[in-house]
């Protein structure tokens, strides 16, 4: 049998990153930089208070001293400070020239046009230096990152309109099995609605994937082939069922004498995997079809070829996994909180709605048969 080690190896070998393009910052949400980005001006680019109170000069304080100016913020200060004499900044205003240090209101009493001064204070106390947060030329986004709310705040802090960023890579999905039926349809008496196809779809999203295309198709070859052949262009082809030892697996049926790998692979749930590339030379990935292990397939092996995995945490296990099968990675649902994890959900892989029960998968290694209460445990947040 496979390792799973091994076969996320080969998952993550398919992923390839589109051409880097160019977008408003406010399309490149969830998306990987491409080039690096750096500043052109230092940030913050003036000197400006970080409170609300009174620029001084650190030799008259403590002290009394005359409030010869205000500076709003926006404003350019007209006031210098001369001895025995302060200015009222605002936070985020400039500092007027002369101030060593900015004195905070709460410091201060205020009587008529002067102030009264109690402690003492230092040289650039609750002043903002120039550059503090960034010089010129420094980076301000790494190549890689996947921009979210803070990447963006941090460009347009640069002015910086537009990004070169990695499209989304764009997805197929086709579920296969004679027993399947579309949502919506009444299924007959032993048949049962398509899960997967929106279930993957959601995990594509979720990952950060543009889905163009989900599908369902018979177990007939011929069928199956066409369905394939008919796809849009797109970075990764995903199919669920139909990759295992049965009859009728049609997936395994059409493409083992096309290149695929169909593999079993030490995990639990998932044993069943194909991965490789179609004859087109597009990243395909083959999960199994029990509802479980196809998601769960896809949250370990589908992000790795999108270049999207998940981060890995630790919890607190707060009850026993009695058994687990030697030699396999398991992955169990749980949920997680406050660093505590339970079990979720069973085991089993056709439990899909005990899966909906979970948001996280627990993380048994391959040379571990039980955990006990109380052990740490590596969890994958879903
Ligand atoms: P297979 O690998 O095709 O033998 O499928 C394994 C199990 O998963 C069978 O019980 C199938 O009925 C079920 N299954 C396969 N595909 C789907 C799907 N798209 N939605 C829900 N269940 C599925
Ligand atoms: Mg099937």
């Amino acid at each position: 049998m496979k390792s799973f080690a091994e076969h996320l190896a080969d998952c993550r070998s398919l992923h390839q990153r589109r051409p880097a393009i160019s977008v408003p910052i406010r399309q490149a949400l969830g998306l990987e930089v491409a080039d690096p980005v750096h500043a052109v001006a230092p940030y913050p680019s003036f000197v400006a208070s970080a409170m609300d109170g009174y620029a001084v000069r650190v030799v008259d304080v403590p002290g009394r001293l005359q409030v010869i100016g205000d500076v709003p913020a926006g404003t350019i200060p007209d006031a210098r400070i001369s001895p025995g004499t302060a200015v009222r900044v605002m936070t985020g205003s400039a500092v007027p020239a002369g101030a060593e240090a900015v004195v905070p209101v709460e410091d201060v009493r205020i009587d008529g046009t002067a102030i009264n001064v109690a402690t003492a204070t230092s040289v650039g106390r609750h002043i903002r230096g120039i550059g503090e947060d960034v010089a010129p030329g420094d980076t301000v986004l790494d190549a890689r990152r996947l921009v979210g709310p803070a990447q963006l705040a941090a460009l347009a802090t640069h002015n910086v309109t537009a990004v070169s960023v990695h499209p989304r890579p764009r997805v197929a999905i086709l579920s296969t099995g004679d027993e399947l039926v579309a949502i919506g349809t009444e299924p007959g008496p032993v048949q049962l609605v398509d899960s997967n196809g929106p279930g993957l779809a959601a995990a594509v999203e979720v990952a950060g994937g543009e889905v163009l295309h989900v599908g369902h198709v018979g177990d007939d070859p011929d069928r199956f082939r066409a369905a394939i052949d008919a796809l849009p262009e797109v970075d990764l082809v995903l199919t669920s069922g139909g990759v295992s030892m049965g009859a009728y697996d049609v997936v395994k049926a059409v493409l083992d004498s096309e290149g695929i790998r169909f593999e079993n692979v030490a995990m639990q749930p998932g044993r069943p995997q194909a991965w490789g590339r179609l004859g087109s030379g597009v990243p395909f990935l083959g999960l199994p079809g029990n509802p479980v292990s196809a998601l769960v397939s896809f949250e370990l092996f589908g992000r790795a070829a999108l270049g999207r995995e998940r981060t890995i945490a630790q919890a607190t296990l707060t009850e026993a996994v009695p058994r687990s099968p030697r030699g396999k990675r398991q992955f169990l649902r749980g949920l997680l909180s406050d660093g505590r994890v339970t079990l979720a959900g069973g085991p089993e892989s056709h439990l899909v709605v005990g899966m909906a029960r979970a948001n996280c998968l627990i993380v048994v290694e391959e040379d571990a048969d039980s955990i006990s209460r109380g052990e740490q445990v590596q969890v994958i947040p879903l």
